[in-house]
């Protein structure tokens, strides 16, 4: 990675005699650097650009490795606004903070570094991070600024968060996978019946001597039953839909409501009964609303797996969600299930883990690595009388 360095450290001086530091302002570097030659071989070797600046923001120094990054040679950039190497946003910005300093002298820049868009002589931009330093010396104050190239760090970023929305969308896929064979058989149900009520219809108008109601009632059964059928197969699209990380303000209850159909479906075919308690008025959160219902359909599609050998009477799973405090949501899924032992239960977490026959092992990595990125926690615990609760926690969207 390459620096610049926004540094008006020592200024060509008029004379020798003025090279000095005047008593009480002494600057140690000046000083030791007291043979601008020197010090201009010192920049220029500088692995890092550097840049110096006197008070009106004019460039006085920029190195070789500064002329690599930004395209101009010295020569071109001596006496120029600092402005030519930054966005437009940015050279608002960055005068405003200068003034401000010269004002208050509040070092809102001074020492610290902020990501800034820096250009270079072909127009081109890119992200850079900025921080100034200041140096006084006989000509006046003078600012040090450090201006790193971050491309390759940004691109290393948006590299690892794309690779983890394609493993969130893998994950999302898997899931509608396993849920798929059993839903495309509740599927038929509805369908059926569409079948059926439209053969009635064509009955009772061949025979031509039917009721208007008749006929109506069967065709708005069919309206419903089709409807019902499109709005899951919608919900399967949304959920499976690859797409970028998403934060809103949402509501839990909305969430859960949304992805409900396709969980009852699962449930119903493995002859699970499905029980959500969402307590009233809960406070909204500032979250993915696709990856927390991500969450939600691979726990209780867990705790369906879990109760497969329970007899079908016992088969009761249960979401709670609650509020913990003002500032915390709790969704607990309780199943009846086998439980987890405890030599495993950090195991569960970790990428590939699984002891099914058709397992990823992904579910549950990837939904603690969702939650963790919302500031929340996922674990689970054995219940008393049996079975597993898998439970974690959201920080609701209330302002600090
Ligand atoms: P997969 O479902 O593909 O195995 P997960 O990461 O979702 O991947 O789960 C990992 C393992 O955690 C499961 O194979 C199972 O052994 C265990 N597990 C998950 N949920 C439960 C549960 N509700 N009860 C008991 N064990 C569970």
């Amino acid at each position: 990675m390459r620096a610049v360095y926004l540094v008006p450290v020592v200024p060509t001086p008029p004379d020798n005699a003025s090279r000095t530091a005047p008593p009480g302002n002494h600057n140690p570097l000046a000083s030791a650097l007291s043979d601008l030659a020197e010090f201009d071989a010192l920049l220029d070797a500088a692995v890092d650009a550097i840049v110096a600046i006197d008070q009106k923001g004019l460039i006085i120094r920029f190195n070789k490795a500064a002329e690599d990054m930004f395209g101009y040679t010295a020569a071109e950039v001596g006496g120029q606004p600092l402005n030519i190497l930054m966005g437009p946003t940015d050279v608002t910005d960055h005068q405003q903070f200068v003034d401000r300093y010269l004002r208050t002298r509040a070092g809102r820049i001074i020492g610290r570094g902020r990501e800034v868009v820096a250009r270079r002589r072909d127009g081109s931009e890119f992200p850079a991070s900025l921080s100034v330093g200041e140096a006084r010396s006989p000509q006046g104050l003078r600012f040090i600024g450090l201006i790193r190239d971050l491309t390759s760090q940004k691109q290393a970023e948006e590299e690892a968060l794309r690779h983890r929305e394609q493993l969130m969308h893998a994950s999302r896929l898997t899931t509608m996978g396993e849920m798929a064979a059993t839903m495309a058989h509740e599927l038929n149900q509805p369908l059926a019946a569409i079948a059926t009520y439209t053969a009635a219809c064509q009955r009772l108008l061949a025979v031509g001597d039917c009721s208007h109601t008749e006929v109506l009632t069967a065709l708005r059964e069919i309206g419903a039953q089709a409807h019902r059928t499109a709005e899951v197969i919608q919900r399967m699209r949304d959920f499976t839909r690859s797409r970028a990380s998403l934060r809103k303000i949402v509501h839990l209850e909305a969430l859960v409501n949304e992805v409900r159909p396709l969980a009852e479906l699962d449930a119903k075919a493995n002859h699970v009964r499905l029980f959500i308690y969402i307590a009233p008025g809960l406070p909204a959160i500032n979250a993915d609303g696709v990856q927390i219902q991500q969450v939600i359909l691979n726990l209780l599609r867990n705790g369906v797996d879990a109760m497969r050998d329970v007899p079908e009477a016992n088969r009761l799973l249960r979401l709670h969600a609650r509020a913990e405090s003002p500032r915390l949501l709790r969704v607990d899924t309780i199943d009846r299930g086998h439980g987890v032992p405890e030599a495993v239960r950090e195991q569960l977490f970790t990428p590939f883990f699984t002891t099914k026959a058709t397992g990823m092992g992904m579910g549950l990595a990837i939904s603690r690595s969702i939650i963790t990125a919302h500031g929340g926690k996922l674990d689970c615990a054995n219940n008393p009388d049996g079975g597993a609760t898998f439970f974690f926690t959201l920080p609701t969207a209330i302002e600090t």
